[in-house]
Order: structure tokens, then C-alpha cells, then sequence
């Protein structure tokens, strides 16, 4: 018996699920990546990178591949893809959930000002010139061209090439986890006045709001997309559990 399994990834819960599922030998799993960053960080499974072109292509993959069981674990801002995966997999017949972290909430002391999308929150930054931090993808930085009077720090995995059009901004190239020691380090000594985030969630990248909390430095916080369309677990756990359901008990090995 195999069974086969592919995660759609791009997260460290995807990388984490494949690295715990990558011994059973019952299983089959692949990882697949949009193929965005440069330099990936590794799986202890097989991966595939890019695009399935669109929902009939990943319908494609999924009946040729003879996938089993689809897991939508890409990031909470990944929409389109999410969207694609549901549709798929109702149109292939394959079973799937999808692994999403948890949203942060708000703790006494944050001063967060919550958003729709990134163009509200720059255009919240107001008339007067603040040093603001952005750690934001690539792809997503635009919408700070808007409003150019600002100082901005923008964090990526990836260098910003071309870079933004604008008379103040400093590029920081890192991958996390961060700590909130050097995020506070960081901050100061950049004198950031605001924060633009994307609510992700998880462990990763959260010690930025630690540190602006303590420093007390506001928080433009952009909501997550609402839809994801495929019933949800919230940890790797959890995903295991379900995954352990779909296997005979003697076929798993170890925790
Ligand atoms: P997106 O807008 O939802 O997807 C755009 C297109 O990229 C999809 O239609 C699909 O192309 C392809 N794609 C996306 N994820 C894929 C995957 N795991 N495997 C194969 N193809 C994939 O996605 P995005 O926001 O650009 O994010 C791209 C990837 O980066 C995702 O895998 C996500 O997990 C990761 N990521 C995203 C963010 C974020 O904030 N958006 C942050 C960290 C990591 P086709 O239609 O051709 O199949």
C-alpha cells in the first residue's frame, strides 16, 4: 500500500509536516513550491517547484500523480492558491484539508490599527514623515510608493530588484526566526516610528510585535484574506493525527 500525499508549501508548517512525515515509508509525500524564493529552504521529501497553471492544471496533477490526499499548507496570504486547491480537489475527487496557523491577536499594551490590505495601511501612515519598517515580500511593497515622504525599512528573504522608486528606504536581506532581543536592537537603532505586518500568525516572525510593544512603537496590522475553503486544522499535530486516521495503525512508525 501507498499512500500518496502532496503538500502544497512555502511555510514552515509545511516544511515541518514533511520533515515528521518524511520516514514513513508507507507514504509518499511531495512538497510544492511556488518557486518565489531563490534559495529554499530544504525538505526531507521530494519537492516540485512552480506553478500547476491554474485549477484545471492542478486537477491535472493531482488524478496523473494518483495523489491520495491534497494539504493546502501554504501561507494564510496565499490566496489564489488556497482558492485553486479547494476547487481542485473537489473537481478530482481528492481528499483535503489545509494546516493554517492561527492569527496573532492583540495583547494588552500592542497599539495595533487594523487594515483590509497594505494601500490602507500606508495610507493610514498620515501626512507627516515617519521612519516606518516593512517587512513585507517583494511582490507586495508597491503600494508604499504612494506615499514617498516616508522613510521606510523594507526586510525581505530575497533582494528587491528593481529597486522601489523611492527617495528613502533601506533594504534588510534576513530569513527568520528572529529574536525579539534583536528585533528590539533592530528597531532602535533604525529610530522606526511604525510597523507595517501582515497578520501570518506563528512563532516565526512574531517577535517584532513583542519588541514594538515594548518599545511602544504603533503597528499597522494588515488582516488576513477570510477564505480559505477546505476544512482546517491549526497545527502540524493535528495534521498528523489526520493523516495517522487515513493509514492502517501498523503502517505508522514512531510518534
Ligand atoms: P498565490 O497568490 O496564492 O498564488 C499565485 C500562484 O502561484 C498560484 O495560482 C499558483 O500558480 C502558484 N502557487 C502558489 N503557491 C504554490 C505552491 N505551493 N505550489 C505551486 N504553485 C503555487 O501565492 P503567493 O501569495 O504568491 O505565495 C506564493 C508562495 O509563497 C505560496 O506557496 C506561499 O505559501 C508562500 N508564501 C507566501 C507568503 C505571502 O504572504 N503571500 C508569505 C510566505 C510564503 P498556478 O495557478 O499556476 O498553479
Amino acid at each position: 500500500m501507498t499512500f500518496r500525499i502532496l503538500i502544497l508549501g512555502g511555510t514552515s508548517e509545511a516544511r515541518e509536516l514533511a520533515n515528521r512525515l518524511a520516514g514513513q515509508r508507507w507514504l509518499e509525500t511531495t512538497v510544492s513550491l511556488a518557486g518565489r524564493t531563490k534559495d529554499p529552504a530544504a525538505h526531507a521529501v521530494p519537492m516540485r517547484h512552480g506553478g500547476f497553471g491554474g485549477i484545471k492544471g492542478l486537477v491535472r496533477h493531482l488524478v496523473e500523480n494518483r495523489i491520495d490526499l491534497l494539504i493546502d499548507a501554504t501561507h494564510p496570504f496565499a490566496r489564489r492558491i488556497s482558492v485553486n486547491a479547494a476547487a481542485a480537489a473537489t473537481r478530482a475527487g481528492t481528499e483535503a484539508f489545509a494546516l493554517v496557523r492561527p492569527a496573532w491577536a492583540p495583547r494588552p499594551g500592542d497599539a495595533w490599527h487594523v487594515h483590509a490590505d497594505i494601500a490602507s495601511a500606508v495610507g493610514a501612515l498620515g501626512p507627516e514623515r515617519r521612519r516606518v519598517f516593512a517587512p513585507l515580500g517583494r511582490q507586495e511593497l508597491h503600494p508604499l510608493t504612494s506615499a514617498p515622504h516616508h522613510f521606510y525599512l523594507v526586510r525581505s528573504v530575497d533582494p528587491v530588484d528593481p529597486p522601489l522608486p523611492l527617495p528613502e528606504v533601506r533594504y534588510l536581506i534576513a530569513r527568520g526566526p528572529f529574536s525579539e532581543e534583536a528585533e528590539v536592537e533592530m528597531l532602535e537603532s533604525h529610530r522606526i516610528q511604525a510597523i507595517i505586518a501582515k497578520n501570518s500568525g506563528g512563532d516565526a516572525s512574531y517577535a517584532k510585535l513583542a519588541a514594538a510593544r515594548r518599545l511602544g512603537v504603533p503597528v499597522y496590522m494588515v488582516a488576513r484574506p477570510e477564505y480559505r475553503g477546505l476544512p482546517a486544522v491549526e497545527t502540524v499535530d493535528e495534521a498528523i493525527a489526520r493523516i495517522r486516521h487515513r493509514v492502517p495503525p501498523d503502517a505508522w512508525r514512531g510518534a
